[in-house]
Protein backbone atom coordinates (compact mmCIF):
# COMPACT_ATOMS: atom_id res chain seq x y z
CA UNK A 1 0.00 0.00 0.00
CA UNK A 2 1.48 3.29 -0.66
CA UNK A 3 1.06 5.62 2.08
CA UNK A 4 -1.28 8.30 0.27
CA UNK A 5 -4.13 5.38 0.45
CA UNK A 6 -7.06 5.90 2.23
CA UNK A 7 -6.85 2.55 3.34
CA UNK A 8 -4.46 1.01 5.49
CA UNK A 9 -3.60 -1.95 5.59
CA UNK A 10 -2.48 -3.79 8.85
CA UNK A 11 0.31 -5.67 9.16
CA UNK A 12 1.78 -3.81 6.52
CA UNK A 13 3.72 -5.58 3.92
CA UNK A 14 1.38 -8.41 4.64
CA UNK A 15 1.93 -11.30 1.69
CA UNK A 16 -0.37 -11.74 -1.01
CA UNK A 17 -3.28 -14.51 -0.60
CA UNK A 18 -2.56 -15.43 -4.35
CA UNK A 19 -4.30 -18.92 -4.46
CA UNK A 20 -6.30 -19.72 -6.99
CA UNK A 21 -9.96 -20.53 -6.47
CA UNK A 22 -10.24 -20.47 -2.66
CA UNK A 23 -13.49 -21.39 -1.11
CA UNK A 24 -14.52 -18.55 0.55
CA UNK A 25 -16.55 -17.94 3.88
CA UNK A 26 -17.79 -13.53 3.96
CA UNK A 27 -19.49 -12.55 7.08
CA UNK A 28 -21.99 -10.01 6.73
CA UNK A 29 -23.91 -9.73 3.86
CA UNK A 30 -24.24 -5.58 3.64
CA UNK A 31 -22.65 -3.27 1.38
CA UNK A 32 -18.89 -4.89 1.47
CA UNK A 33 -19.62 -8.10 1.34
CA UNK A 34 -22.16 -8.59 -0.89
CA UNK A 35 -20.10 -6.30 -3.36
CA UNK A 36 -16.93 -8.59 -2.52
CA UNK A 37 -19.04 -12.08 -3.15
CA UNK A 38 -20.33 -10.84 -6.05
CA UNK A 39 -16.94 -9.78 -7.65
CA UNK A 40 -15.55 -13.38 -6.23
CA UNK A 41 -18.32 -14.84 -7.67
CA UNK A 42 -18.08 -13.68 -11.01
CA UNK A 43 -14.65 -15.00 -11.07
CA UNK A 44 -15.75 -18.47 -10.22
CA UNK A 45 -14.78 -18.64 -6.43
CA UNK A 46 -16.74 -21.05 -4.21
CA UNK A 47 -18.59 -18.32 -2.17
CA UNK A 48 -20.28 -18.86 1.17
CA UNK A 49 -22.12 -15.52 2.81
CA UNK A 50 -23.46 -15.46 6.38
CA UNK A 51 -26.19 -12.42 7.29
CA UNK A 52 -27.08 -11.56 10.98
CA UNK A 53 -30.94 -10.57 9.29
CA UNK A 54 -32.29 -11.24 6.21
CA UNK A 55 -30.46 -10.66 2.43
CA UNK A 56 -33.92 -8.63 1.14
CA UNK A 57 -34.17 -6.44 3.75
CA UNK A 58 -30.80 -5.84 5.62
CA UNK A 59 -30.73 -3.97 8.50
CA UNK A 60 -26.73 -2.78 7.95
CA UNK A 61 -25.99 0.98 7.58
CA UNK A 62 -26.10 0.19 3.40
CA UNK A 63 -29.90 -0.21 3.45
CA UNK A 64 -30.38 3.19 5.77
CA UNK A 65 -27.84 5.21 3.67
CA UNK A 66 -28.79 7.88 0.80
CA UNK A 67 -26.45 6.37 -1.78
CA UNK A 68 -24.86 9.96 -2.45
CA UNK A 69 -21.40 9.78 -4.16
CA UNK A 70 -19.77 13.30 -2.92
CA UNK A 71 -16.23 13.57 -2.98
CA UNK A 72 -16.06 17.25 -3.28
CA UNK A 73 -18.76 17.97 -0.30
CA UNK A 74 -16.70 15.47 1.58
CA UNK A 75 -13.51 17.24 0.93
CA UNK A 76 -14.09 19.97 3.17
CA UNK A 77 -13.98 17.73 6.41
CA UNK A 78 -12.31 14.90 5.55
CA UNK A 79 -8.69 13.77 4.61
CA UNK A 80 -7.64 13.98 1.14
CA UNK A 81 -7.40 11.07 0.71
CA UNK A 82 -11.06 10.29 0.28
CA UNK A 83 -11.56 12.57 -1.77
CA UNK A 84 -8.99 10.63 -4.12
CA UNK A 85 -10.08 7.95 -3.84
CA UNK A 86 -13.91 9.03 -4.10
CA UNK A 87 -13.51 10.05 -7.20
CA UNK A 88 -11.61 6.38 -8.39
CA UNK A 89 -14.99 4.65 -7.17
CA UNK A 90 -17.00 7.40 -8.99
CA UNK A 91 -15.15 5.84 -12.29
CA UNK A 92 -15.54 1.86 -10.92
CA UNK A 93 -19.29 2.56 -10.15
CA UNK A 94 -20.65 2.86 -13.53
CA UNK A 95 -18.54 -0.14 -15.10
CA UNK A 96 -19.33 -2.55 -12.21
CA UNK A 97 -23.54 -1.43 -12.15
CA UNK A 98 -23.46 -1.82 -16.12
CA UNK A 99 -22.06 -5.51 -15.33
CA UNK A 100 -24.88 -5.83 -13.43
CA UNK A 101 -27.82 -4.38 -15.51
CA UNK A 102 -26.73 -7.11 -18.24
CA UNK A 103 -27.33 -9.65 -16.12
CA UNK A 104 -30.42 -8.52 -14.23
CA UNK A 105 -31.83 -6.63 -16.80
CA UNK A 106 -32.83 -3.70 -15.37
CA UNK A 107 -31.32 -0.15 -14.55
CA UNK A 108 -29.49 0.36 -11.43
CA UNK A 109 -29.95 4.19 -11.40
CA UNK A 110 -26.60 5.09 -11.39
CA UNK A 111 -26.85 9.18 -11.81
CA UNK A 112 -23.45 10.97 -12.45
CA UNK A 113 -25.39 14.37 -12.42
CA UNK A 114 -23.67 16.92 -9.74
CA UNK A 115 -24.93 18.20 -6.55
CA UNK A 116 -26.31 21.54 -5.55
CA UNK A 117 -25.57 23.19 -2.33
CA UNK A 118 -27.96 26.10 -1.25
CA UNK A 119 -28.28 28.66 1.84
CA UNK A 120 -30.77 30.56 2.83
CA UNK A 121 -29.47 34.58 2.54
CA UNK A 122 -28.72 34.49 6.07
CA UNK A 123 -26.76 31.88 6.11
CA UNK A 124 -24.66 33.08 3.00
CA UNK A 125 -21.20 33.08 4.99
CA UNK A 126 -21.47 28.92 5.10
CA UNK A 127 -21.73 28.71 1.78
CA UNK A 128 -19.04 31.26 1.40
CA UNK A 129 -16.87 29.33 3.72
CA UNK A 130 -17.77 26.08 1.90
CA UNK A 131 -16.39 27.28 -1.28
CA UNK A 132 -13.28 28.92 0.86
CA UNK A 133 -12.44 25.85 2.37
CA UNK A 134 -12.89 23.75 -1.68
CA UNK A 135 -10.56 26.49 -3.03
CA UNK A 136 -8.02 25.70 -0.38
CA UNK A 137 -7.57 22.44 -0.55
CA UNK A 138 -8.08 22.22 -3.92
CA UNK A 139 -5.34 24.98 -4.63
CA UNK A 140 -2.62 22.91 -5.98
CA UNK A 141 -4.93 21.11 -8.51
CA UNK A 142 -3.93 22.86 -11.55
CA UNK A 143 -0.32 22.80 -11.24
CA UNK A 144 -0.33 19.31 -10.64
CA UNK A 145 -2.60 18.19 -14.55
CA UNK A 146 -5.54 18.03 -12.15
CA UNK A 147 -9.41 19.44 -12.63
CA UNK A 148 -9.02 22.93 -10.53
CA UNK A 149 -11.98 24.48 -8.04
CA UNK A 150 -13.48 26.30 -11.72
CA UNK A 151 -13.51 23.15 -13.39
CA UNK A 152 -15.26 21.33 -10.40
CA UNK A 153 -17.84 23.71 -8.97
CA UNK A 154 -19.98 26.40 -10.49
CA UNK A 155 -20.93 29.21 -8.47
CA UNK A 156 -25.08 29.95 -9.33
CA UNK A 157 -27.26 32.97 -9.19
CA UNK A 158 -30.89 31.95 -9.33
CA UNK A 159 -31.00 32.17 -13.43
CA UNK A 160 -28.38 29.07 -12.97
CA UNK A 161 -30.33 27.64 -9.95
CA UNK A 162 -33.36 27.66 -11.76
CA UNK A 163 -32.29 26.08 -15.07
CA UNK A 164 -30.60 23.42 -13.21
CA UNK A 165 -33.09 22.64 -10.51
CA UNK A 166 -36.56 25.23 -11.16
CA UNK A 167 -37.89 23.90 -7.76
CA UNK A 168 -35.15 25.66 -5.79
CA UNK A 169 -35.20 28.86 -8.06
CA UNK A 170 -36.46 31.08 -4.73
CA UNK A 171 -32.57 30.84 -4.06
CA UNK A 172 -30.39 33.40 -5.27
CA UNK A 173 -27.19 31.42 -4.65
CA UNK A 174 -25.47 28.20 -5.35
CA UNK A 175 -22.20 25.83 -5.68
CA UNK A 176 -23.18 22.93 -8.51
CA UNK A 177 -20.28 20.39 -7.58
CA UNK A 178 -19.98 18.74 -11.01
CA UNK A 179 -18.52 15.48 -10.51
CA UNK A 180 -20.78 14.33 -7.96
CA UNK A 181 -23.13 11.33 -8.13
CA UNK A 182 -25.50 9.31 -6.55
CA UNK A 183 -27.28 6.13 -6.96
CA UNK A 184 -29.90 4.22 -5.86
CA UNK A 185 -28.59 1.98 -2.79
CA UNK A 186 -31.34 -0.60 -2.36
CA UNK A 187 -31.76 -1.09 -5.99
CA UNK A 188 -28.17 -2.16 -6.21
CA UNK A 189 -28.37 -3.82 -3.29
CA UNK A 190 -31.26 -6.30 -4.69
CA UNK A 191 -29.66 -6.38 -8.17
CA UNK A 192 -26.63 -7.90 -6.34
CA UNK A 193 -28.73 -10.30 -3.90
CA UNK A 194 -30.51 -11.85 -7.48
CA UNK A 195 -26.94 -11.72 -9.18
CA UNK A 196 -25.34 -13.43 -6.19
CA UNK A 197 -27.99 -16.09 -6.10
CA UNK A 198 -27.48 -16.35 -10.36
CA UNK A 199 -24.17 -17.08 -9.61
CA UNK A 200 -24.90 -19.72 -7.25
CA UNK A 201 -23.65 -17.94 -4.35
CA UNK A 202 -24.45 -19.84 -0.57
CA UNK A 203 -26.47 -17.07 1.54
CA UNK A 204 -26.92 -18.25 4.88
CA UNK A 205 -29.24 -15.48 6.55
CA UNK A 206 -30.37 -15.25 9.85
CA UNK A 207 -27.23 -16.50 11.24
CA UNK A 208 -25.49 -14.50 13.67
CA UNK A 209 -21.53 -15.34 13.28
CA UNK A 210 -17.64 -14.56 14.52
CA UNK A 211 -14.46 -14.94 12.79
CA UNK A 212 -11.38 -16.63 13.30
CA UNK A 213 -8.83 -17.22 10.78
CA UNK A 214 -10.63 -19.95 8.66
CA UNK A 215 -13.19 -20.20 10.54
CA UNK A 216 -16.73 -18.92 10.83
CA UNK A 217 -18.81 -19.72 14.13
CA UNK A 218 -22.16 -19.52 13.96
CA UNK A 219 -24.87 -18.41 17.04
CA UNK A 220 -25.24 -22.04 17.13
CA UNK A 221 -21.35 -22.56 18.27
CA UNK A 222 -21.24 -24.58 14.69
CA UNK A 223 -17.68 -24.13 12.99
CA UNK A 224 -17.58 -23.95 9.19
CA UNK A 225 -14.10 -23.86 7.63
CA UNK A 226 -12.95 -21.93 4.66
CA UNK A 227 -9.31 -20.96 2.61
CA UNK A 228 -9.68 -17.68 3.46
CA UNK A 229 -12.62 -15.66 5.75
CA UNK A 230 -13.60 -12.12 4.85
CA UNK A 231 -14.83 -10.26 7.68
CA UNK A 232 -17.68 -7.51 6.33
CA UNK A 233 -19.67 -7.03 9.47
CA UNK A 234 -19.80 -3.55 9.70
CA UNK A 235 -20.88 -2.58 13.44
CA UNK A 236 -21.31 -6.29 14.12
CA UNK A 237 -17.12 -6.74 14.32
CA UNK A 238 -16.75 -4.21 17.03
CA UNK A 239 -16.46 -6.84 19.39
CA UNK A 240 -13.29 -8.31 17.15
CA UNK A 241 -12.18 -4.86 15.73
CA UNK A 242 -10.64 -2.72 18.25
CA UNK A 243 -11.40 0.72 17.65
CA UNK A 244 -14.33 -0.11 15.90
CA UNK A 245 -16.93 2.54 16.53
CA UNK A 246 -20.81 3.40 15.90
CA UNK A 247 -22.03 7.10 14.33
CA UNK A 248 -25.99 7.15 15.08
CA UNK A 249 -27.13 8.55 11.78
CA UNK A 250 -31.31 8.94 11.46
CA UNK A 251 -32.84 9.71 7.90
CA UNK A 252 -36.55 10.37 7.00
CA UNK A 253 -37.59 8.70 3.45
CA UNK A 254 -40.64 10.91 2.33
CA UNK A 255 -42.76 11.08 -1.14
CA UNK A 256 -43.66 14.03 -2.32
CA UNK A 257 -45.77 14.59 -5.67
CA UNK A 258 -44.89 18.75 -5.70
CA UNK A 259 -41.48 18.80 -5.80
CA UNK A 260 -39.29 17.27 -8.48
CA UNK A 261 -35.28 17.62 -8.09
CA UNK A 262 -32.62 16.29 -10.70
CA UNK A 263 -30.33 15.78 -7.93
CA UNK A 264 -29.10 15.51 -4.23
CA UNK A 265 -29.34 19.14 -2.96
CA UNK A 266 -27.70 20.17 0.17
CA UNK A 267 -28.85 22.53 2.59
CA UNK A 268 -26.23 24.99 4.28
CA UNK A 269 -27.14 25.92 7.16
CA UNK A 270 -25.07 26.98 11.06
CA UNK A 271 -27.13 24.37 12.73
CA UNK A 272 -29.27 22.20 10.88
CA UNK A 273 -26.79 20.93 7.41
CA UNK A 274 -29.17 19.03 5.72
CA UNK A 275 -29.24 17.15 2.52
CA UNK A 276 -31.89 15.99 0.25
CA UNK A 277 -31.14 13.08 -1.81
CA UNK A 278 -34.03 12.10 -4.29
CA UNK A 279 -35.26 8.78 -5.23
CA UNK A 280 -37.30 7.12 -7.79
CA UNK A 281 -41.26 7.40 -7.42
CA UNK A 282 -41.20 10.93 -5.74
CA UNK A 283 -39.52 9.61 -2.84
CA UNK A 284 -36.93 11.54 -1.41
CA UNK A 285 -34.32 10.64 1.70
CA UNK A 286 -33.71 13.25 4.35
CA UNK A 287 -30.98 13.10 6.22
CA UNK A 288 -29.08 12.70 8.29
CA UNK A 289 -27.68 13.76 11.75
CA UNK A 290 -24.63 12.73 12.90
CA UNK A 291 -24.69 11.27 16.64
CA UNK A 292 -21.06 9.76 18.45
CA UNK A 293 -23.29 6.90 19.81
CA UNK A 294 -23.86 3.03 18.67
CA UNK A 295 -27.79 3.30 19.81
CA UNK A 296 -30.24 1.84 17.20
CA UNK A 297 -33.49 2.62 18.97
CA UNK A 298 -35.59 4.89 16.73
CA UNK A 299 -35.74 8.25 15.47
CA UNK A 300 -35.88 11.13 18.34
CA UNK A 301 -38.50 13.99 18.64
CA UNK A 302 -35.78 16.11 17.94
CA UNK A 303 -33.98 15.09 14.91
CA UNK A 304 -37.32 14.05 13.50
CA UNK A 305 -38.50 18.07 14.32
CA UNK A 306 -34.82 19.34 13.40
CA UNK A 307 -34.99 17.69 9.46
CA UNK A 308 -38.24 18.04 9.26
CA UNK A 309 -38.21 22.08 9.49
CA UNK A 310 -34.74 22.06 7.40
CA UNK A 311 -36.96 20.62 4.74
CA UNK A 312 -39.75 22.82 4.92
CA UNK A 313 -37.03 25.37 4.40
CA UNK A 314 -35.53 23.64 1.33
CA UNK A 315 -38.78 23.80 -0.49
CA UNK A 316 -42.40 24.88 1.48
CA UNK A 317 -44.48 22.22 -0.43
CA UNK A 318 -41.97 19.92 1.08
CA UNK A 319 -44.97 20.44 4.42
CA UNK A 320 -47.35 18.35 2.25
CA UNK A 321 -44.62 15.91 2.11
CA UNK A 322 -46.11 12.17 3.44
CA UNK A 323 -43.25 10.44 5.91
CA UNK A 324 -43.12 6.73 4.36
CA UNK A 325 -40.53 5.62 6.89
CA UNK A 326 -37.71 6.55 9.48
CA UNK A 327 -34.72 5.12 9.18
CA UNK A 328 -31.95 4.92 12.03
CA UNK A 329 -28.52 3.39 11.84
CA UNK A 330 -24.73 3.57 13.00
CA UNK A 331 -22.02 4.63 10.96
CA UNK A 332 -19.04 1.95 11.37
CA UNK A 333 -16.34 3.91 11.94
CA UNK A 334 -12.62 3.59 12.97
CA UNK A 335 -11.02 6.65 15.21
CA UNK A 336 -9.63 8.39 12.21
CA UNK A 337 -13.10 7.64 10.34
CA UNK A 338 -10.57 6.08 7.31
CA UNK A 339 -11.18 2.43 6.43
CA UNK A 340 -9.20 -0.26 7.21
CA UNK A 341 -8.95 -3.60 5.78
CA UNK A 342 -6.63 -5.91 8.16
CA UNK A 343 -4.75 -8.88 6.65
CA UNK A 344 -3.78 -12.08 8.22
CA UNK A 345 -2.81 -15.30 6.95
CA UNK A 346 -6.63 -17.01 6.90
CA UNK A 347 -8.97 -13.58 7.60
CA UNK A 348 -9.17 -9.99 5.93
CA UNK A 349 -11.20 -7.96 8.02
CA UNK A 350 -13.02 -4.51 6.08
CA UNK A 351 -14.65 -2.48 7.89
CA UNK A 352 -14.98 1.51 8.97
CA UNK A 353 -16.43 2.86 6.20
CA UNK A 354 -18.37 5.42 8.06
CA UNK A 355 -20.45 7.75 6.35
CA UNK A 356 -18.86 6.86 3.03
CA UNK A 357 -19.91 3.42 1.91
CA UNK A 358 -20.96 4.51 -1.42
CA UNK A 359 -18.13 6.83 -1.96
CA UNK A 360 -15.14 4.39 -1.44
CA UNK A 361 -16.69 0.36 -1.72
CA UNK A 362 -15.10 -0.08 -5.04
CA UNK A 363 -11.49 1.23 -4.16
CA UNK A 364 -12.19 -0.93 -0.70
CA UNK A 365 -13.14 -4.02 -2.37
CA UNK A 366 -10.32 -3.62 -4.95
CA UNK A 367 -8.50 -3.55 -2.49
CA UNK A 368 -9.21 -6.97 -0.25
CA UNK A 369 -9.39 -8.58 -3.59
CA UNK A 370 -5.50 -7.30 -4.41
CA UNK A 371 -4.82 -9.35 -1.47
CA UNK A 372 -6.67 -12.44 -2.90
CA UNK A 373 -5.62 -12.19 -6.42
CA UNK A 374 -3.96 -8.88 -8.10
CA UNK A 375 -5.73 -9.86 -11.19
CA UNK A 376 -9.07 -9.59 -9.43
CA UNK A 377 -8.69 -6.06 -9.30
CA UNK A 378 -10.57 -4.34 -11.19
C1 LIG B 1 -27.89 7.54 7.82
C2 LIG B 1 -26.76 7.09 6.93
C3 LIG B 1 -26.59 7.70 5.70
C4 LIG B 1 -25.52 7.31 4.89
N1 LIG B 1 -25.39 7.90 3.65
C5 LIG B 1 -24.33 7.59 2.88
C6 LIG B 1 -24.15 8.20 1.61
O1 LIG B 1 -24.99 9.01 1.17
N2 LIG B 1 -23.04 7.90 0.89
C7 LIG B 1 -22.10 7.01 1.33
O2 LIG B 1 -21.11 6.79 0.64
N3 LIG B 1 -22.28 6.36 2.52
C8 LIG B 1 -23.35 6.64 3.30
N4 LIG B 1 -23.53 6.00 4.50
C9 LIG B 1 -22.48 5.05 4.96
C10 LIG B 1 -22.68 3.63 4.42
O3 LIG B 1 -24.00 3.22 4.59
C11 LIG B 1 -21.74 2.69 5.20
O4 LIG B 1 -20.43 3.19 5.14
C12 LIG B 1 -21.74 1.28 4.59
O5 LIG B 1 -23.04 0.76 4.58
C13 LIG B 1 -20.81 0.35 5.38
O6 LIG B 1 -20.81 -0.89 4.70
P1 LIG B 1 -20.46 -2.26 5.45
O7 LIG B 1 -20.71 -3.35 4.48
O8 LIG B 1 -19.12 -2.14 6.08
O9 LIG B 1 -21.49 -2.32 6.66
P2 LIG B 1 -23.06 -2.52 6.61
O10 LIG B 1 -23.63 -1.90 5.39
O11 LIG B 1 -23.56 -2.03 7.92
O12 LIG B 1 -23.26 -4.09 6.50
C14 LIG B 1 -22.87 -4.97 7.54
C15 LIG B 1 -23.73 -6.22 7.42
O13 LIG B 1 -23.25 -7.20 8.34
C16 LIG B 1 -24.34 -7.81 9.00
N5 LIG B 1 -23.88 -8.29 10.29
C17 LIG B 1 -23.56 -7.55 11.40
N6 LIG B 1 -23.15 -8.36 12.39
C18 LIG B 1 -23.21 -9.63 11.92
C19 LIG B 1 -22.89 -10.89 12.47
N7 LIG B 1 -22.41 -11.03 13.72
N8 LIG B 1 -23.07 -11.99 11.70
C20 LIG B 1 -23.52 -11.88 10.42
N9 LIG B 1 -23.84 -10.70 9.84
C21 LIG B 1 -23.67 -9.59 10.59
C22 LIG B 1 -25.36 -6.69 9.11
O14 LIG B 1 -26.67 -7.20 9.32
C23 LIG B 1 -25.19 -6.00 7.77
O15 LIG B 1 -26.01 -6.56 6.78
C24 LIG B 1 -24.61 6.31 5.31
C25 LIG B 1 -24.83 5.68 6.54
C26 LIG B 1 -25.89 6.06 7.34
C27 LIG B 1 -26.11 5.34 8.65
Amino acid sequence: MSSESAVSTSPLNAPSLNTSLLNIGIAGGGLLGRLCAWRLARAGYSVTVFEAETFEQPRGACWTAAGMISPLSELVHSPREVYDKGLQSLAIWPRWLKQLEETQHQTMHFRHAGSLVVAHPQDQAELEQFYLDLKHKLANEEANGRPGLEELVDPLNHIGIRTLEPALSHFDHALFLKPEGDLNNRRILHGLLADLKRLNVTLVPKTKVRCEPNLIIDDQEQTHRFDLVLDTRGLGAKPQLEGLRGVRGEVLNVESHDVVLNRPIRLMHPRYKLYVAPKPNNHFVIGATEIESSDMSPMSVQSCLELSSALYTVHPAFAEARIVEQSVNCRPAMLDNLPVVNVEDGLIQANGLYRHGYLLSPVVVNQVLAEIDPALVD
